[in-house]
């Protein structure tokens, strides 16, 4: 993803953005960063770029004309970096201390951007001509006022640059840290064990990943109820469904759970007729209906402008009233797939499973047919994807799905009937159980060879059939 920061201090960027993981994921090109120096576009032959205000009052303002140009700049060199991708308008941020607070949810979704640009301000803020016809969001840090825009600049960068993929190794470094599951994050130690009489707390020298986790957890808790009384009572309203899903079908409603437990679902509805949660990660919205009554009432959930996208439906009666609300387009039955027990599974340590980096995109892309190339790039970059290696070459796949589920597995032919699937899937199903996770999987109904791997491995089989409701935007039109 790339950065574009106007500034009149391009400097101050620069200085704040080479150190630490920010500097190495600008080193390694996962991310790009560019300060651009509005004073670099004024017509003045002075360079000046503020004037006094009209109706007077305290200050100077930055004018709208060098704005406007280092802006047309900026926006002419990503159309051209782009070429016929260029699509919508690239985000302008404004960083204003009249804005929207940033928050942790707002990182997240500009994640997912490709480009963005920054725009700061300084001495009393810029003329609001230039923001109108430039600005799509404005945000501020906090309420405050500081001198200029570039820390708050940094401050998002920072924040977001670390959720894309590919900053941060692990997929789930971000996974477990304050504000993911509405929790703070608990209380850590390092060396020594014994510091001015202070002991480490025993449960964590046990080795016992279990009962740490069940620790940590608590402690969050405790922690979260003492201090952000307000994020502990959203983060009990979902323990609260979590607990309601695993007792009605842990295995049907796994996905929505793991959802929510994972700190990724936002829960839009949960009620005694039923629930519909958003996985913010994977943009997918998963309902589910108690009883067949209030299906439309559940459907009604999604929130209006909301006219395409992929839909979990658990029950066959929400099928009705979603197809009357939107143009599905394709509609794919699956049964769940659960591992439910905490042991690991036993590897034959004969084959070699590696993570896959991003060099292996055409090779995956060539092999995986149920999602986009851009897809398998984002998987990749994510760390999501694990290989098999036979003497040194890469026999299959397995992957972890966006929306948190096991599959993408794939054996290629000249290696198939060698176990090699079910090595897969045991090293994924370990993975998960050491990261705490219930390992889930999606089976398409009638994939005879899956189900068959499923049982051999130990995992349960909902019996139940559920249904992924494909709207694509353009259908929407
Ligand atoms: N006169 C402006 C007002 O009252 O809204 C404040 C201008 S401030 C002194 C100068 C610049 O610092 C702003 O244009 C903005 O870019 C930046 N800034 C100051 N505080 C900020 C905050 N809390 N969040 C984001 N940006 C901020």
């Amino acid at each position: 993803m790339n950065f574009y920061i106007m500034t009149l201090f391009p400097e101050m960027i620069e200085q704040g953005a080479k150190n630490s993981i920010l500097g190495r994921a600008i080193d390694n090109g996962i991310i790009s960063l560019e300060a651009v120096n509005i004073r670099d576009y004024t017509e003045d032959k002075h360079r000046k770029v503020d004037d006094y205000p009209y109706g007077g009052g305290a200050g100077m303002l930055m004018q709208a004309q060098p704005v406007y140009d280092c802006w047309r700049a900026v926006e002419e060199k990503i159309k051209e970096k782009r070429g016929s991708k260029a699509g919508a308008k690239t985000r302008v941020i404004y960083l204003t201390p009249q804005g929207k607070t940033f928050h942790q949810e707002m990182a997240g979704e500009l994640a997912k951007e490709e480009d963005i640009i920054f725009l700061c301000g300084h001495y009393e803020g810029i003329d609001e001509r230039a923001l109108e016809e430039i600005v799509t969001d404005y945000v501020s840090i906090g309420d405050y006022v500081l001198t200029g825009g570039e820390l708050p600049a940094l401050v998002m960068i920072d924040a977001v640059a670390r959720l894309a993929p590919g900053v941060l190794h692990n997929e789930d470094s971000a996974g477990e840290e304050t504000f993911y599951n509405d929790l703070l994050e608990y209380p850590q130690y390092s060396r020594p064990e014994q510091w001015h009489g202070k002991k480490v707390p025993e449960v964590l020298l046990s080795g016992n990943h279990k009962k740490i986790r069940e620790w940590r957890l608590e402690q969050s808790e405790i922690k979260t109820q003492r201090w952000r009384p307000d994020l502990y009572e959203k983060y009990a309203l979902r323990k609260k469904l979590m607990e309601k899903l695993v007792k009605k079908n842990k295995a049907l409603y796994a996905d929505m759970s793991e959802s929510l437990g994972r700190g990724r679902g936002e829960l839009i509805y949960g009620g005694e007729d039923g629930a519909v949660v958003w996985d913010k990660k994977a943009d997918v919205y998963m309902l589910s209906s108690f009883d067949k009554a209030s299906a439309e009432k559940i459907v009604d959930q999604i929130p209006e402008r909301i006219k395409d996208g992929q839909f979990i439906l658990h029950e066959e009666w929400l099928l009705p009233p979603m197809e009357r609300r939107f143009p599905v387009k394709e509609k794919m039955m699956c049964q769940r797939a659960v591992y439910n027990r905490d042991v690991s599974l036993p590897r034959s340590g004969e084959i070699e499973i590696l993570q896959l980096d991003i060099s292996w995109l055409p090779v995956i892309s060539a092999h995986y047919h149920l999602g986009s190339e851009g897809y398998v790039e984002e998987r990749l970059l994510s760390g999501a994807i694990f290989g098999a290696f036979i003497e040194g070459k890469l026999a299959g796949f397995i992957g972890e799905h966006i929306e948190g589920s096991l599959g993408m597995l794939e054996v290629f032919e000249e290696y198939r009937r060698k176990g090699i699937a079910a090595e897969l899937e045991s090293y994924m199903i370990n993975l998960h159980l050491s990261r705490g996770h219930l390992p889930y999987g999606d089976v398409i109904v009638g994939n005879e060879a899956s189900m068959k791997l499923q049982r051999k491995l130990g995992l349960k089989v909902s019996k139940e059939i559920y249904c992924w409701a494909i709207v694509p935007s353009d259908a929407a039109l």
